[in-house]
């Protein structure tokens, strides 16, 4: 069995114990003699399964009561939409801060669904290269929005905005249990599974249970927090593999003590990354140091061709998903909770030796 350095900015890395336990319980989950894939979601063995990842949900990332764990499909895009929709009523004003692509597609949808938007802050000015600090919070928002991790220019937020009475909406699509939060300062989270916490297809909504009651009667039955809250994410057929290995990483998680420790170690690689870019001059990060992520981290050389040299030989030394965005360039380095010490270092000691050979 060949198993690669995936540095893949997502879908992502999965932890290996999980995919073994997943390849293990494939034919027969747990002595019924099917596959997960293969039974009713109305079933009690998977209505067990559900009821554990949302469960999970809020024992590892210490989610206070008052909260209600939702599975969508439709990825994160589908909730730019979600969140207006549920939670601005006709002339509310929805307030954002834009820290790269993924903020301006969620501005994008709102303004396409003729809300009226206002973006407080934003960093395009130095091409998103840091987290602003200089805004003003409106108390008349429905809601203030932020990305708190920028999955393409490799920012995160390392505290987040006190809205008081407004309600606070974060988009943590690649940085959610990357270390412990307290919970209770956000109203509502939603994370695609894909970067750090399972497969494509299944999105998780962390939701205040009190701000169910916003959303009107007239949107998509499929986007309304209201319904999928009541039917406690079951109103259709929802993503069961995909909730099935989410609750499976959750469990992982839980196994290695918790996301204390994950937060340790990915603090660990991080540095000993960041490190090896700053060393010599070589390579040079792209974010400013106060705001650089522990998840995503860009970096360039030289020139261009270096850095097509650099993604090549790091393929050939089995280090793959190196190459950056496709609309910044250079290399990105996504390092994610399933990402292991091991192949962070591997990336520093061929880091160390490339520049050797072309420094
Ligand atoms: C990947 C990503 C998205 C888009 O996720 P989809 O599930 O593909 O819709 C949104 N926001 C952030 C921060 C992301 O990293």
């Amino acid at each position: 069995m060949k198993r690669v350095h995936n540095f893949n900015a997502g879908p992502a890395a999965l932890p290996l114990s999980v995919l073994e336990q997943v390849r293990d319980e494939l034919i027969d989950y747990n002595g019924q003699g099917l596959s997960v894939m293969e039974m009713s979601h109305r079933s009690d063995v998977f209505d067990k399964i559900i009821k554990d990842a949302e469960r999970l949900t809020k024992e590892v990332m210490g989610i206070p009561d008052g909260y209600k764990v939702l599975f969508f499909q439709g990825g994160a895009t589908l909730q730019f939409a979600a969140v207006p929709l549920n939670l601005a009523a006709d002339g509310k004003n929805c307030d954002y801060i834009n820290t790269g692509e993924w903020s301006t597609k969620a501005i994008d949808e709102a303004q396409k669904l003729g809300k009226s938007v206002r973006v407080i802050a934003s960093s395009q000015d130095q091409t998103f290269s840091y987290i602003p600090t200089d805004f003003k919070i409106n108390s008349d928002a429905a809601y203030l929005h932020v990305t708190s991790n920028n999955t393409i220019y490799g920012t995160q937020w390392k505290s987040f905005p006190k809205t008081g009475e407004v309600p606070l909406v974060v988009d943590m699509s690649s940085d959610i249990n990357c270390c412990k939060l307290d919970m209770s300062q956000f109203d509502l989270v939603y994370a695609g599974a894909q970067k750090n916490m399972g497969p494509s297809g299944v999105t998780m909504v962390i939701i205040k249970e009190a701000l169910l009651e916003r959303s009107p009667a007239n949107i998509p039955t499929m986007m309304s927090y209201k319904i999928i809250g009541k039917k406690d994410s079951l109103y259709n057929t929802p993503p069961t593999f995909g909730i099935y290995i989410i609750k499976l990483v959750l469990e992982w998680i839980q196994k290695n003590g918790g996301l204390e420790k994950l937060e340790a170690v990915n603090n660990k690689k991080a540095d000993i990354l960041y490190r090896e870019i700053d060393r010599s001059g070589f390579y040079r990060g792209t974010v400013r140091k106060d705001s650089r992520s522990m998840m995503n981290v860009p970096f360039r050389l030289g020139s261009e061709e270096l850095e097509k040299k650099f993604v090549a030989e790091a393929k050939a030394a089995e280090m793959i998903g190196l190459k950056g965005h496709r609309s910044v360039g250079g290399i990105r380095a996504s390092i994610y909770n399933a990402v292991p010490l091991e192949t962070v270092q591997a990336l520093v000691d061929f880091m160390a030796d490339f520049e050797k050979r072309n420094g």
